[in-house]
């Protein structure tokens, strides 16, 4: 007979047949007479009960079906008497593929912490609320592929490791094979890269964004969807040492066409995540109105998960500029009280409590913040007219703060390379990078989208360790 998975046994199902099962425990319970065996294989969020008689399996045959144990179960499909579930297995074969010792395994019945989880990553897959959390972000990796097929984008693939720190100075990972102990020297005393691997000095690259930009400039619209790391040492909840970035790259289009792209985008991968795993978001929402029960009444959420969801996926957007936030948030009740542990003023950049101000309290929906000042802002994006600021745009989202950055690019050569000097990048370094505004450069823009803070957004998660399988933070590498 031929395995039948939970998912699809459930939408198609048939009682009557004869099924194939295969998963892991998740329970067992019973009594003299019979035994309850919830099973699940991942494939959905739904057990499957599987009924085990006793005048047909001693309690010798059931001994190793414990929590946690690999079974392959046959038997009858039937409509269930059970409240809780439509069907379950009336079992007459079950084999235990693999043990888990119930002294040891580390899964229980009770619920188990998050931080707990976190410590045996590699089993955490096999709970209710990481099984919803990796098949949303399965789904939404699927929408964002989708999205940009739909639209004619090409999805490329930009280099992991690179030579050019233009992006990144201080936070990046140096990619060596040098012997740590015994360094090549120069003869100033500097290391000598010219003998590494590469024969100059690279690291891992923190956005594929530059060589996205070359490729546009041949594709008109490409998207680039991989992993990027950054060694900053800030050990918030939203951010990773090793993150997945979605950076879409447009020629022909400005800053306008580019928040109208990101918005759309941001809503099309919610609807499908919707419209694909409701299961999983609706036990992740219940998960959240539990937690906020625990919260003072003042703190709860206004909105479930659902409605979040879909108010985000149905209505449009705030837009504002930088010099309008700025406006707001001084003018607040939040900064007269002198609540703010970071002050505001023209000039200095929005940090994630300005954000979160903006988007929670403020406006109650996500906001789209353009044309901030140059000084705070990348050397590649676009001079505005007024010489102060550039057409940039961040995506602000309720309970994340920061989920979008991006920008029209500076596409006239001259006040590229006078920006490229100004934050003492080396011409020379970038040659490859000028050549593109020196040989049929145009207007054009993009932005990168941190996939976890979207997968956060998406599923509730307070934390981004939470919603990648095996979290990169400082000091923590395990698994
Ligand atoms: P932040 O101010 O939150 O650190 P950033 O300004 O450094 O963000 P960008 O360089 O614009 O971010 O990167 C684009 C997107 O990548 C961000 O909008 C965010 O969604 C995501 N991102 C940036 N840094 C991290 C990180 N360390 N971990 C996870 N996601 C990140
Ligand atoms: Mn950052």
């Amino acid at each position: 007979m031929q395995r039948i998975k939970i998912k699809e046994l459930l939408e198609g199902a048939e009682a009557g047949h004869d099924v194939l099962l295969k998963g892991w425990v998740r329970t067992k319970r019973g009594n003299k007479y019979v035994n309850f065996i919830a099973v699940n294989d991942g494939s959905t969020i739904h057990n499957l009960q599987v009924v085990a008689e006793a005048d047909k399996f001693s309690e010798e045959a059931l001994k190793d079906v414990t929590t946690g144990a690999a079974v392959a179960v046959t038997g009858q499909l039937v409509a269930s008497q059970g409240k809780g579930q439509a069907y379950e297995v009336q079992a007459t074969h079950i084999e235990v593929l693999g043990k888990a010792d119930p002294e040891v395994y580390p899964l229980q019945k009770k619920a188990h912490s998050l931080e707990f989880l976190r410590e045996i990553a590699h089993l955490r897959f096999r709970t209710n609320t990481f099984g919803a959390v990796f098949r949303v972000r399965n789904a939404l990796a699927f929408a964002v592929h989708k999205f940009f097929n739909e639209k004619g984008f090409v999805y490329m693939h930009t280099p992991i490791i690179t030579a050019s720190d233009a992006e990144g100075a201080g936070e990046m990972f140096r990619v060596t094979t040098l012997d740590l102990d015994k360094l090549p020297r120069t003869e100033e005393g500097a290391i000598n890269f010219a003998e590494d691997f590469f024969g100059k000095a690279t690291n891992l690259t923190v956005s594929g964004q530059l060589e996205g930009e070359l490729a546009a400039m041949a594709f008109s619209d490409i998207y680039t969807f991989g992993p990027t790391f950054r060694a900053e040492n800030s050990n918030t909840t939203r951010h990773l040492a090793e993150f997945w970035m979605i950076e879409p790259e447009m020629a022909f289009y400005d800053l306008q066409m580019n928040a109208d792209l990101a918005e759309e985008f941001i809503k099309y991968i919610i609807r499908h995540a919707l419209e694909n795993n409701r299961d999983d978001i609706e036990f992740l929402g219940q998960r959240l109105a539990e937690e906020d029960k625990a919260k003072p009444q003042n703190e709860r959420q206004e909105m479930t998960l659902l409605e979040k969801l879909e108010f985000v996926a149905n209505n449009s957007f705030e837009r504002i500029t930088y010099t309008q936030a700025i406006d707001i948030l001084v003018n607040s009740p939040a900064y007269k009280k002198k609540k703010f542990q970071y002050d505001v003023s023209w000039g200095s950049d929005l940090h994630s409590e300005h954000e979160r101000y903006l988007v929670e309290k403020h406006f109650k929906k996500p906001v789209i913040v353009t044309d901030y000042p140059k000084d705070i802002k990348a050397f590649y994006m676009r001079v505005n007219d007024d010489n102060k600021t550039v057409a940039a745009m961040d995506i602000l989202a309720p309970g994340i703060g920061e989920i979008v950055g991006g920008s029209q690019r500076e596409e006239r050569l001259d006040i590229l390379v006078e920006r490229m000097k100004g934050v003492g990048i080396h011409e020379e370094d970038m040659w490859w990078y000028l050549d593109t505004r020196r040989f049929g450069g145009c207007p054009h823009a993009g932005f990168g989208l941190g996939f976890e803070r979207m997968v956060q957004f998406v599923t509730g998660m307070g934390n981004i360790r939470d919603v990648i399988p095996f979290p990169r933070t400082p000091q923590n590498a395990e698994f």
